[in-house]
């Protein structure tokens, strides 16, 4: 159903609501891009952990945001952040990276120095965003507006499973993680994870991704 629209859709969300993988979905349905911005965020939280630097370092953080050079590259199927040149997706991905993203996620110049590149990444349409604020700040104009909400348990069992074996944290401390996340990126002053006016909410707590991306489809060619 590939769409010779040139739409620009946006989908918020909780963490672990499933964005990601109907994100994907749907830009793949419709011939789009597909962009993660929460990976932006966890670029510059990846950077600072290289340097040790904490998220009360405002003036080390602030020269990370001058200076690094962030951009999506696809490999295969596969869309991998490379930061300063180098691809750090495979070590983004962590509840140590996502606690500081969402702690640094919080301050206006670490907002400030993504917006430009992500209203770029959009402007020429034809692309699927996901993150916390696209809708509400980044793209208050998008063509099409979803809101991807979940309970807090099936949010913690979803990221559990997808964590796999390997996780060193239980289901029980997935779940703390996720209710500390939620509480920082919706009670922010700025940009504060919540629906834009005009989004269409989505529960996928009993629904399948599929489900999720058929239903986001009708709503696009209704
Ligand atoms: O989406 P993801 O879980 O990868 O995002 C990591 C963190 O980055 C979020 O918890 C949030 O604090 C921050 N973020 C944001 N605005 C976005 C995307 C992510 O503040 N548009």
């Amino acid at each position: 159903m590939k769409s010779n629209k040139k739409l620009l859709i946006t989908i918020d969300g909780p963490a672990g609501a499933g964005k990601t993988t109907v994100s994907r979905a749907l830009a793949k349905k419709l011939g789009y891009n597909y962009i993660d911005t929460g990976a932006l965020y966890r670029g510059i939280a990846y950077k600072a952990r290289q340097k040790n630097i904490t998220e009360t370092d405002d003036n080390n953080l602030k020269k990370i945001c001058e200076n690094i050079s962030l951009k999506f590259i696809n490999i295969g199927e596969e869309q991998h952040l490379f930061s300063d040149n180098k691809d750090i997706e495979p070590f983004i991905r962590t509840e140590e990276i996502s606690m500081l993203a969402s702690a640094i996620s919080a301050k206006s110049f670490v907002r400030k120095a993504l917006l430009q590149l992500q209203r770029d990444l959009g402007s020429k349409k034809r692309a699927v965003f996901e993150g916390r604020d696209m809708g509400t700040v980044v793209f208050p104009n998008a063509d099409i507006k979803f809101f991807l909400k979940a309970s807090v348990d099936e949010r913690a069992a979803r990221r559990y499973k997808q964590l796999g074996n390997d996780s060193e944290q239980s289901l029980y401390d997935i779940k703390k993680l996720i209710i500390k996340r939620d509480q920082n990126d919706s009670q922010r002053k700025l940009a504060p994870l919540k629906p834009a006016e005009d989004a269409i909410i989505i529960d996928s707590t009993a629904i399948s991704a599929e489900q999720a991306t058929e239903f986001m489809l009708a709503s696009i060619f209704r």
